[in-house]
């Protein structure tokens, strides 16, 4: 029989009631005759409360500890929605990571799903189980201690139970009934997709989209798992959501699919750089030890063997970074006349598959912005993807500017 995975994030199981409500949707796909695996999340906040409650206890946790508090809120998901579904009649029983087991490394906190053996569910399957509700985010490394995958992991859960058993389709079912082509609260001009290449989700995802955990998106691409994101708010048809799929499985589409932005970056700027070999290592190499996440770099054209060097940066890393280059200069690594950091401004990037083949999108992107008389501070491009760093203040502007140009209201 086919197998089907449905996935229920925090919102879509935050009580009682709505666990019936996920119970009823569940029977929908069992009695369509699927064999299904149902991969919950914990109850929205309670993650949250667990986490506050480890940092409160501890502030230099051990990991495997944390590990062990914060993936509990999943096993009571798990266990009551098993309930509620036999309450319905249907065969079901919960699983909790260790008993799959879903097998990962050891890093605690941000662990790896290794290995999802199948045989355990094929055998209960077999004998007529109809529902095997998983608690999501969770595994169990090699020395046997309990493992989270990250804020957001459920997701991935599900994307490497469906690669493991070959289902037919992932849903993730969510509290916004697909993916955009931006965030509805900046335009409501935003529109639902019907369907998004995994890479163009992936982009978005990384760029601030936050529907769905990146890396769920990175293993639903090597795994070629169909992936529909859903409302577990609305009654749907076969055909609701979006479909995260295969480039070819897309008829035909916007050059430009999305406009993602991320409102919280800052910038920051090496004055007079000495330009020799060896210099962005030299700066880079301590920002990566310091765990500073730097994402555009601009290396200005050297005038008598001086440069400047320009990065971008989350907001809140800006003091480390400041830190760390400077101690790089006081070890005399590295050796700048100046040091800049703007802290006021946002990145915001157009995504789309289609610009592998079509010209002009910078050209056309850098021209909304100036007619809106938003400055350019920093531009980076990829073979799908064009980011731009500008002020904050004209975030919102720039979004909603881009999403007219590239006419992206319409399908
Ligand atoms: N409950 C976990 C979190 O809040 C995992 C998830 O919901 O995906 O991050
Ligand atoms: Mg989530």
């Amino acid at each position: 029989m086919p197998r089907l995975v449905m996935k229920f994030g925090g919102t879509s199981v935050a009580n009682l009631d709505r666990i019936r409500r996920v119970a009823k949707r569940v029977g929908v796909e069992v009695a369509k005759g699927y064999e299904v695996i149902v991969v919950v999340s914990a109850m929205s906040g309670k993650t949250n409360e667990l986490v506050g409650w480890v940092n409160e206890t501890s502030p230099l946790f051990d990991a495997r500890e944390y590990d062990a508090v914060v993936s509990s809120g999943e096993n009571v998901t798990a266990g009551l929605l098993a309930l509620i579904l036999q309450e319905n009649g249907v065969d079901a029983r919960s699983w909790q990571g260790w008993q799959v087991p879903v097998k990962t490394s050891s890093a605690h906190s941000t662990a790896r799903i290794l290995d999802i053996p199948t045989a355990n569910f094929d055998a209960k399957f077999a004998e007529g189980m109809k529902v095997a509700v998983v608690a999501g985010f969770q595994g169990v490394s090699a020395e046997g201690r309990i493992t989270t995958l990250g804020r957001g992991g459920s997701d991935t859960t599900a994307v490497a139970f469906a690669a493991a058993h070959q289902a037919e389709r992932c849903d993730i079912y969510t509290d916004v009934d697909g993916v955009y082509t931006t965030d509805p609260r900046i335009t409501s001009k935003a529109r639902k997709l019907d369907r998004i290449a995994f890479e163009e989700m992936l982009e978005l995802a990384s760029l601030g989209a936050k529907v769905l955990q990146t890396r769920s998106v990175e293993l639903a691409m090597r795994y070629k798992v169909r992936l529909r994101v859903l409302s577990s708010f609305e009654d749907m048809g076969d055909d609701a959501g979006t479909l995260v799929c295969a480039e070819e499985d897309i008829m035909e589409s916007n050059v430009v699919a999305g406009v993602a932005f991320v409102r919280d970056e800052a910038k920051m700027t090496l004055i007079s750089v000495a330009d020799r070999p060896g210099v962005s290592a030299a700066i880079f190499g301590p920002l990566a030890e310091a765990g500073v996440n730097v994402d555009m770099i601009v290396q200005n054209i050297a005038e008598d063997g001086r440069t400047d060097m320009t990065f971008s940066l989350p907001v809140d890393q800006v003091a480390r970074a400041e830190k760390a280059v400077r101690e790089a200069m006081a070890r005399e690594e590295i050796n700048f006349h100046d040091l800049i950091a703007d802290t006021d401004v946002s990145k915001v990037s157009v995504v789309g598959i289609g610009m592998r083949s079509h010209a002009g999108v910078a050209a056309r992107m850098f021209g909304a912005l100036s007619a809106e008389g938003i400055n350019i501070k920093v531009i980076t491009t990829s073979e799908i993807k064009i980011s731009v760093l500008i002020d904050r203040k004209y975030m919102e502007l720039a979004v909603q500017a881009l999403h007219d140009v590239f006419g992206l209201e319409k399908a």
